[in-house]
């Protein structure tokens, strides 16, 4: 029992898809689903062989970048999807009726086998959109691992870093250089926008957020996830998060975009 582990592995992170495994002892669970079935069940197939089973799609917030093949994947693994009450009117075009949908409350905690979900609120241009920290719950409490997955937010409130800080292994979003979106050839609101405090991170707000982690928390392991295709380059938000992080012993990668990232144990 003292070795238990979770293990953490992202499909894909980006705005052509997003989507996080996360299996403990007892559970596997997704956060999202915005790959297509077939992309989602083969790399559920590599990494839990043949016949995947699913405890639960949790959904972060209705971009369809996250939830393209909820109600597929959903049905063709039996599985029930976790979502806000603000978020859970945007699936049902994607639904079919059949599909257990089991709604949350952002700060109100529930269990899906032996993990502890804690959904958190992130500002988003979104209807209710979400972190989770992910808890793998066991009988020695002060042994307990968390995993924390916090994608597409504008800006890290207070009460986000209270809930990073908890976090053994953090997978934040790096979206952006700041240089590269001001500089580039995206038309001017959309550069306002991903720049707003309801758009996307920065890699060096995901650094100093990962530094803050680090010196107050119980940070070991950073995975920068969707990460811009345009506007970022996966060295250079790795070379920056690392400036930020100097002297620390936090562990960085890069989830990439549009393939499966190393698969992380904490
Ligand atoms: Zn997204
Ligand atoms: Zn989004």
């Amino acid at each position: 029992m003292l070795c238990r582990a979770m293990r953490v592995v992202s499909l894909a992170s980006g705005s052509s898809g997003n989507c996080t495994l996360i299996v403990s002892e007892h559970a596997r669970v997704l956060v999202d689903a915005g790959l297509s079935k077939k992309q989602i069940l083969q790399g559920l197939r590599k990494i839990l062989g043949a016949l995947p089973r699913l405890d639960a799609i949790l959904i972060t917030h209705e971009h369809a970048d996250h939830i393209s093949g909820v109600g597929k994947v959903a049905r063709a693994l039996q599985c029930p999807i976790y979502v806000s009450e603000g978020t859970a009117p945007f699936l049902e075009p994607l639904l079919a009726g059949k599909e257990s949908v089991l709604t949350f409350t952002p700060g109100q905690g529930f269990h899906v086998r032996d993990l502890c979900i804690e959904p958190f609120r992130i500002p988003h241009d979104a209807a209710e959109p979400c972190g989770f920290v992910i808890e793998e719950e066991s009988l020695f409490t002060s042994l307990n691992k968390r995993i924390a997955v916090a994608t597409d937010l504008g800006t890290v409130t207070e009460e986000i870093r209270k809930r990073l800080v908890e976090c053994d292994l953090v997978m934040l979003e790096s979206n952006h250089d700041i240089e590269m979106l001001v500089n580039g050839w995206y038309p001017e609101d959309l550069k306002q926008r991903i720049l707003s405090d309801v758009g996307h991170l920065s890699n060096d707000t995901a650094g100093q957020t990962l530094r803050y982690l680090a010196e107050q928390g119980r940070l070991r392991t950073a995975v920068l996830m969707h990460l811009s295709k345009n506007n970022n380059r996966p060295q250079l938000a790795l070379e920056t998060v690392q400036e930020h992080l100097k002297g620390t012993d936090v562990i960085v990668a890069v989830a990439p975009r549009d393939r499966m990232s190393a698969i992380f144990t904490v």
